[in-house]
């Protein structure tokens, strides 16, 4: 996977072009002409790594992708670069998840709110830690909205529906791309309904609080040593909370996160005798994996955890 891949052509000429077909054409079209490139295709910029799975699942080559996420680097509260503040000013397309990267959404809100597309705005975002104690989970809406694959199917759709509507010459492309990603995502969904659908438990400890809507999707519950971002550091009260959760419900896996020092997870897994293994709330792109990939590792890790059949 390019994770870095940068466009660098922003084409004097398709400046020159806009200024001289002017306003009156893009406020008649919206924003078909803003935001290409040299060879006509729409630049789009990505906060991390679900976003840009879809913009190159659905844009494929009709469509620059760059992220701004730095590769390997967990993306909440990541800053930005004044580089890439330009490239998210000249962009055609900006797809984001507000309230994860608040660097881009500022950047997003003044530079190129038309050009802006929310994803967080396919659903009503939940409040964050809302599970046992309260004490050391941020305020706040919970963002980790792609972990649900039928969230993830309506962020398919809003995406191919933009690109649509800005790159109307590569529509029937766009069209079919989204198409057969919400296939996809259908085979996922239905993959884990029918993974956790006979279970021993339905509790799962994880690191970071970031699997709140799966675990909603799918008849589970959730408690997480640290809040909504992965590098809150849990109180020795929540520390004693989640390890009697865990030894009230039998609890035989303590899930840590790739990007994130598995320490507490390690305590408390070593205090209640648990092992540990790996749930990733996939912030980061994975060599020779996508999206998909990463999820159906994902339910292979829950249903060895939680004795599925
Ligand atoms: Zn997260």
């Amino acid at each position: 996977m390019n994770f870095s891949r940068r466009s660098s052509r922003h084409a004097v000429a398709v400046v020159a072009l806009s200024a001289a077909l002017g306003v009156a054409a893009s406020a008649l079209t919206g924003c078909s002409s803003a935001g290409a490139t040299s060879d006509g295709k729409p630049n789009v910029v990505v906060g991390f790594y679900p976003q840009e799975f879809l913009a190159t699942s659905i844009g494929g080559n009709d469509i620059h992708v760059t992220s701004v996420a730095q590769p390997g680097a967990e993306p909440h509260d990541m800053e930005i670069t004044g580089k890439q503040v330009a490239k998210v000013t000249d962009a055609g397309l900006v797809i984001y998840i507000k309230g994860i990267m608040p660097a881009l959404d500022n950047a997003v809100a003044n530079n190129n709110s038309e050009h802006g597309l929310n994803l967080a705005t396919v659903t009503t975002l939940k409040g964050g830690y809302k599970e046992i104690g309260q004490e050391n989970g941020k305020a706040g809406k919970d963002p980790h909205i792609w972990l649900d694959p039928v969230l993830m199917k309506k962020m398919a759709t809003a995406v191919g529906d933009r690109l649509v509507k800005i790159d109307k010459a590569h529509a029937a492309t766009y069209k079919q791309n989204t198409a057969t990603l919400i296939k996809k995502l259908d085979a996922l969904d239905s993959a884990y309904k029918t993974g956790l659908a006979n279970c021993e438990r339905t509790s799962i400890v994880t690191t970071h609080n970031a699997f709140g809507y799966l675990a909603e999707q799918y008849g589970l519950t959730q408690v997480s040593i640290a809040g909504l971002s992965p590098d809150n550091e849990p109180s020795p009260q929540r520390m004693t909370e989640v390890k009697t959760f865990a030894q009230e419900h039998g609890v035989t896996t303590i899930f840590f996160e790739e990007a994130v020092n598995p320490k507490y997870a390690e305590t408390i897994a070593s205090e209640v005798g648990a092992q540990t293994a790996v749930l990733s709330p996939i912030e980061i792109a994975h060599k020779g994996e996508d999206y998909i990939t990463i999820m159906q590792a994902n339910l292979a890790a829950l249903r060895k955890a939680l004795g599925c059949s």
